[in-house]
């Protein structure tokens, strides 16, 4: 047996052992394969990752001495050896996952770096021995945080009573001889704290710094990442050791970030920050705020030109927007990094476009490129273009859209607060990888510090979460929870408003418009329904709503809720009394007073719809949806009593709280809801029929347009209630008609949404024109678990534990009820060949559930209307994947 290979050389990889090597170790090796000047490295694999993880953190066996000749390997490479007082090898060890996930685990740079090496480090710097020390310093710090686990106050402390000893303010006006004696004193703070049992051997050191990056693999902040972003916990993380290049070796050095093309737009110009005389972390992590990469033009001419070649090299190979890391080291570039720039939801959709009319990639590839999710951020809403406000500071456009919220200056107390749904605006002097669970749940992130490529900009962007980053001269006092902006101070309370796209920041809670949809995005949406074989309708039930599905490219509404139209303060009292009546003729008449207003309802949907099918579904309604409270309702009747109400009041709430127990029903959702109410009281659909019909006709009269009319009857199980509905239906259809001496075509149709409908559907479909599978309903009866507590209780537990990889109320159960739905097509088509099916659950707008409903045959999903662009990409691919 040959033993597993654990190390891979430099010149070993490329980009296709992505999985192994992660991003950015095969991103490294490929870069290196095309000719991009990269400092040369080794990579430890992900599977090394996984075994030692499986293993309880141990080693497999063979690592540590693949990762010894690995080094070996390097040393002789490079002519340089770690630990070597005449030539030492100075590297940094980097994480690197298979799916970026900046800045969630551990760096360390300058490894090698030791009492005996560090002369050598001076003089190879043409004898600066400042930049060595500093070297060390730093080392020391990093090293003693990441790998060791000791507080940064440490050496935070002990930093800042050096600089008071010495009277000065900024790291850098320390002199070699402080930071040689501050190295010392860091390196004796660390072995106290570890209890002496510091290590200065660098290959021990070396191995501490690979097992300290697998173990960041596991660390909270990576957790909740993976999380958010559905990355599984089983890939690992690559680990690299690469030589150290040094952008810190004075003005002739530099290091910084930079994209292809600007990550927020899209646009191809010139997008980056540099800073000469530093270190890469300097530029992430938001310590010293960099400079505009065209500032760079004229600092450091040959090695920006080099850069500018280098990216567009990197960007036609990878023939996607990159995102890079360089460093110059005394007027050399060396590339760090590149990987597939993260981009806002209009830069993504731009970048595509861009591309197909650049010839870079097809329409097809350009479709694949745009994640539906992402489109949910054009969607959003800014601040309205005719605000008059002034800002009260302008920062960074970190990320783009606008946000109003109430102010947050803690991590947790966002997250709390963003979690029952209030609008937040976190607030931080710069945000750190540990802040993400605050991040994720607030409308927006105002910052003190930090630049467009910050941690706080990255992660923000990627979640399409507004961000000010690197606010000017705002204070913020965390302990007393305020902020204080241009003189006046905001607390807790308060509100602002951040404009993610041009920096600015508002007192108060600004008037936002809904989003301007542009030509790039409706090019993409035009791409996609070249392509997709799926239709997509819209769920909608007023004027509004259907003109804005028709927009977004809804061909049609595919669920209209009669009952939703009865929601509404004026009209639920007629809705109650329907449900209330006690006898026929009481029902009549509330029935006769409801007529005129669904007719109404109707004709403006059809008339929004111009033309384009509609599935208006019969009352479906939960009865205690509809009905007082029962307990309420007794406290009601009890108040009047001890209070002394009028006799004629405490009659009538009496008889209301009689009726409401007499209707009263456990499980309202398992009740009298569906087609079960129209069973009892058939006057019910013969009046939804009746108002359908009046208003198609009305419509077809006054605007001259055909109106495809689709009535469906909700919560069927059993083929007679079928059979009795649609009789009930077509009777009163076909009265209208008679008194109309005029007809059109209309079909009539059934939910399947309970599993007895799905088991059941080759009996059910002799009765139906189509299938609408309604698969909130089907979800929650087909697993089990109530719709309206689930979420609040054990499901959430459930996802969070992964007992659930999802919710499946947000996303399909493939297994299970989509099962349901498969057999419920199969059956419902061996009965009717050609059977008109679609989905009418929230499931409808979730990409992964209709690339789903693509392979299971449907033949359109419904969905909100601002999911319809979603879903028409969603369709789009997996038309795409399937061919
Ligand atoms: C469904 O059950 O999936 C459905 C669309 O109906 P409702 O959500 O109104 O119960
Ligand atoms: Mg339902």
């Amino acid at each position: 047996m040959t033993e597993t290979k654990y190390v891979y050389d430099l010149n070993e990889g490329d980009a296709s052992l992505k999985s192994l090597l992660g991003g950015k170790g095969a991103n490294l090796a490929e870069m290196n394969r095309i000719g991009v000047p990269v400092p040369d490295a080794f990579t430890v694999t992900t599977q090394s990752c996984v075994a030692a993880m499986n293993n309880g953190g141990d080693w497999p066996e063979g690592l540590a001495e693949q990762v010894e000749a690995g080094l070996k390997r390097l040393e002789e490479r490079t002519g340089k050896v770690l630990g070597s007082p005449e030539n030492p090898l100075l590297v940094s060890v980097r994480s690197g996952a298979v799916f970026s996930m900046p800045g969630m685990m551990d760096t360390i740079l300058n490894l090698g770096i030791s009492d005996e090496t560090v002369p050598a480090v001076a003089a190879l710097a043409d004898g600066n021995e400042r930049f060595a020390w500093d070297c060390y310093r730093r080392f020391v710090q990093m090293y003693g945080e990441v790998v060791e686990g000791i507080g940064q106050a440490v050496f935070e402390d002990a930093l800042t009573e050096m600089k008071q000893r010495r009277g000065v303010a900024q790291d850098t006006d320390l002199t070699a001889e402080d930071l040689k004696e501050l190295t010392a004193e860091f390196k004796q703070l660390a072995n106290e704290a570890l209890g002496g049992h510091w290590t200065s051997d660098p290959r021990e050191q070396l191995r501490r710094a690979v097992n300290a990056v697998f173990l960041s693999w596991m660390n909270p902040r990576a957790e909740v990442y993976r999380k958010a972003h559905g990355i599984s916990r089983n890939l690992g993380t690559a680990v690299n050791v690469q030589q150290m290049v040094f952008g810190n070796r004075g003005e002739t050095s530099a290091t910084g970030v930079c994209f292809s093309r600007n990550p927020s737009t899209g646009v191809k110009e010139l997008y980056g920050e540099f800073l000469t005389n530093a270190q890469g972390e300097d530029v992430v992590a938001g310590i010293r705020t960099p400079r505009d990469l065209a500032e760079m033009e004229e600092v450091l001419p040959e090695a920006f030109e080099e850069l500018l070649a280098t990216m567009d090299k990197l960007e036609l190979h990878n023939k996607d927007m990159q995102d890079m890391e360089f460093t110059i080291e005394d007027r050399k570039l060396f590339m760090l990094q590149t990987r597939n720039g993260k981009r806002t939801a209009a830069a993504t959709v731009k970048c595509a476009v861009d591309m197909v009319e650049e010839g870079l990639i097809t329409t097809s590839e350009a479709l694949l490129r745009v994640e539906p999710s992402q489109l949910d951020a054009l969607l959003h809403p800014a601040i309205d273009p005719g605000n008059t406000a002034k800002p009260i500071v302008k920062g960074l456009p970190a990320s783009p859209g606008a946000a109003v919220g109430a102010l947050s200056f803690d991590a947790d107390d966002a997250a709390e607060r963003g979690g029952r749904g209030e609008q937040v605006i976190l607030v931080r002097y710069e945000t750190t990888p540990d802040d993400i669970h605050g991040v994720m749940v607030s409308q927006g992130v105002l910052t003190a510090h930090g630049g467009m490529t910050s941690h706080a900009a990255v992660v923000a962007r990627g979640m399409g979460i507004t961000c000010v980053a690197g606010a000017p001269g705002i204070k913020i006092d965390v302990k007393a929870s305020t902020v204080t902006i241009d003189g006046t101070t905001y607390g807790t309370g308060d509100t602002l408003t951040l404009n993610g796209s041009t920096g600015e920041v508002f007192a108060g809670a600004l008037e936002l418009v809904p989003p301007s949809i542009n030509e790039d995005f409706e090019k993409v949406g035009e791409w996609a329904d070249a392509v997709r074989r799926l239709g997509v309708r819209a769920n909608a039930e007023n004027f509004e709503d259907a003109t804005k599905a028709r927009e977004l490219g809804a061909e049609g509404i595919g669920l209209a809720r009669t009952e939703h139209m009865f929601m509404a303060a004026d009209r639920l009292p007629a809705v109650r009394k329907m449900i209330l009546a006690e006898t026929e003729e009481q029902r009549h008449a509330a029935l006769e007073e409801i007529l005129p207003m669904q007719q109404k309802d109707f004709e403006a949907i059809f008339t929004a719809m111009k033309g384009l099918p509609v599935t208006v579904r019969l009352l479906d309604p939960p009865l205690h949806e509809f009905l007082p409270n029962l307990v309420e309702q007794s406290l009601l009747v009890q108040r009047l009593e001890l209070t002394g109400g009028s006799a004629e009041d405490i009659e009538r709430e009496r008889d209301t709280l009689a009726q409401v127990k007499r209707l009263h029903e456990q499980n309202p959702m398992l009740g009298t809801r569906g087609c079960r109410l129209a069973m009892l009281y058939p006057s019910i659909p013969e009046m939804q029929a009746r108002a359908i019909i009046k208003a198609a006709l009305a419509v077809l009269e006054r605007e001259g347009e055909t109106v495809g009319v689709e009535i469906m009857i909700p919560l069927v199980v059993i083929r007679k209630e079928l059979a009795v509905q649609r009789a009930i239906v077509v009777k009163a259809v076909e009265e209208e008609f008679e008194l109309a001496g005029r007809r059109l075509d209309y079909t009539v149709g059934t939910m399947i949404e309970i599993p007895r409908a799905a088991l059941t559907a080759d009996q059910i479909a002799e009765e139906a024109d189509f299938f609408s599978f309604g698969t909130n309903d089907l979800t929650q009866t087909g697993i089990g678990i109530s719709r309206d507590d689930a979420e609040a209780g054990f499901l959430g537990f459930y996802v969070d534990s992964e007992v659930m990889d999802k919710n499946p109320f947000e996303s399909i159960d493939v297994d299970g009820v989509g099962q349901l739905v498969e057999i419920g097509v199969a059956k419902g088509r061996s009965t009717k060949p050609g059977l008109k099916t679609g989905v009418c659950g929230e499931h409808g707008g979730d990409p992964d559930s209709v690339e789903f409903f693509h392979r299971a045959g449907l033949d359109y999903v419904s969905c909100s209307p601002f999911r319809v662009p979603i879903a028409r990409l969603a369709a789009a691919r997996a038309a795409l994947k399937d061919a």
